[in-house]
């Protein structure tokens, strides 16, 4: 295994790969924040990965926070999912046919998550977000939506405004290419600002189909929810004949077996679902209460399908990750793992008087290069990403695999060792050494 002193890993192989990618792939990628543009260099290509650690096209290892973007809460390969997958891929990868599968996996995130009476499976967040507003406007009547500025919400049209994640990151404000039409129906506004959601109804009487919100923001770098915001949505959405949408796509199974919803008591009429719920594979959902989840297709006329929808692969994959964390004791571990990486990169940044604040939620984590404490998107862009960004290769070069951009969350799985949580630490105390050189 590499130290955390390693320097400069040379990665030949990577880059001959990824000069062959650039050729023949947009940017070498096939998701933007993947090219490494906020942080320099190329990025690494992978070759495998197993439990907390990822291994490059040259052998270089790592210990990897992305996780597939919070998919892999088990870590990498996880043998159980792996088992189920394989085993499913003997009888079949795709019917396009209802399975029992699907039956079991919406059955258990019902037992989860009470709020979804009934779940429709897609393929990915952007087409649950995207369903959910169209649901959301279908049964209000009304074609207005909220949202706040540094949440993402997949890239569908209406969300690419002020938004987080690889928005944020390559800073484009508003996306070319969507109809001004479009975008006027989405009324941006600050995280953790109850006040202005509560003007923007009175500006709008009638007008607001819902309110679409990350329950604990982790587009925009990690920013929890202030005391009673959640609880003031839900209460400015029915006062207003609003419905409240929760994306939970990394919060759902993360935060808590029952996602945000469940952490704050404050009941959603909609929730969409992604990553941990595929257990690595593309999977997502939406769900809600029963009487607004009947008026999609075939019960209504609000239409939606998809080809891989449910697919048998990815559903196995999701009921096995969802039995493993259903196990007593899996947050209280997990959550206790990152509290001491959270706590070992504040002590870090004490005694190296780094310029910067750690926020943490459950086992989501993020280094904000920001004296002062992050609590919206307007916080979080006045960020030094340029000493993010030497902070971030000091680190890759000590073997830690960090989300390549200021605006995005880390995360700890169950697979990451006390040993691998001391081993970041070490690497981080001196990382900030180095960005603040
Ligand atoms: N919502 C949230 C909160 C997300 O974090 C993401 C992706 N990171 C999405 C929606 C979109 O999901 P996908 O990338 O699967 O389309």
């Amino acid at each position: 295994m590499n130290s955390p002193k390693t320097v400069k890993m040379d990665r030949p192989l990577s880059r001959e790969i990824f000069r062959r990618a650039t050729d023949v792939l947009v940017g070498g990628v096939n998701s933007p924040v993947r090219a490494f543009r906020a942080v320099g260099g190329e990025p690494i290509v992978v070759d495998h990965a197993s439990g907390a650690r990822l291994w490059d096209a040259d052998g270089n290892e790592y210990i990897d926070y992305v996780c597939s973007w919070g998919a892999l809460i088990l870590g990498h390969a996880h043998p159980k999912v792996v088992q189920a997958i394989s085993g499913q891929a003997r009888r079949g990868t795709s019917y396009g046919m209802p399975t029992e599968l699907e039956v079991e996996l919406a059955t258990r995130i019902r037992a989860a998550l009470p709020s979804c009476e009934k779940v429709r499976f897609v393929s990915s967040g952007t087409e649950a977000t995207m369903s959910a507003v169209r649901l959301a406007r279908a049964a209000t009547g009304r074609d207005l939506l909220i949202k706040f500025d540094g949440c993402y919400h997949g890239h569908s049209d209406s969300f690419l405004s002020e938004a987080g994640s690889g928005l944020a990151t390559l800073g484009i404000a508003a996306c070319p290419g969507v109809p001004q039409a479009l975008a006027a129906l989405t009324l941006n506004t600050p995280y953790n600002d109850a006040a202005a959601v509560e003007k923007l109804f009175d500006q709008n009487r009638d007008k607001i189909a819902a309110v679409i919100v990350e329950p604990v923001a982790a587009n925009m770098g990690v920013v929890p929810p202030a005391e009673g915001f959640l609880q003031s949505l839900r209460d400015l959405a029915t006062r207003h004949g609003a419905l409240l949408i929760f994306d939970e796509v990394i919060t759902g199974f993360r935060v808590c077996y029952g996602g945000a919803q469940t952490l704050s008591g404050v009941t959603p009429d909609l929730t969409t679902l992604g990553k941990i719920i595929g257990g690595g594979l593309p999977v997502a959902a939406y769900g809600g209460r029963r009487d607004l989840m009947e008026r999609v297709s075939p019960l209504g006329p609000v239409y939606q399908a998809g080809t891989l929808s449910g697919n048998p692969l990815a559903m196995s994959a999701g009921i096995a990750s969802l039995e493993l964390l259903a196990a007593p004791g899996f947050y209280e571990s997990i959550d206790a793992r990152a509290k001491r990486l959270g706590d070992g990169i504040a002590a870090a940044l004490r005694e190296t008087g780094a310029a910067a604040t750690a926020a943490r939620a459950g086992s989501l984590l993020t280094l904000f290069f920001s004296p002062e404490r992050v609590t919206d998107y307007a916080g979080a862009k006045k960020c030094d990403t340029k000493r993010f960004a030497a902070f971030f290769r000091a680190m890759l070069d000590r073997g830690i695999f960090l989300a390549p951009s200021q605006f995005e969350a880390l995360f700890v799985s169950a697979a990451h060792s006390d040993a691998d949580i001391d081993r970041t630490i070490a690497a981080c105390r001196e990382s900030l050494a180095v960005a603040a050189g």
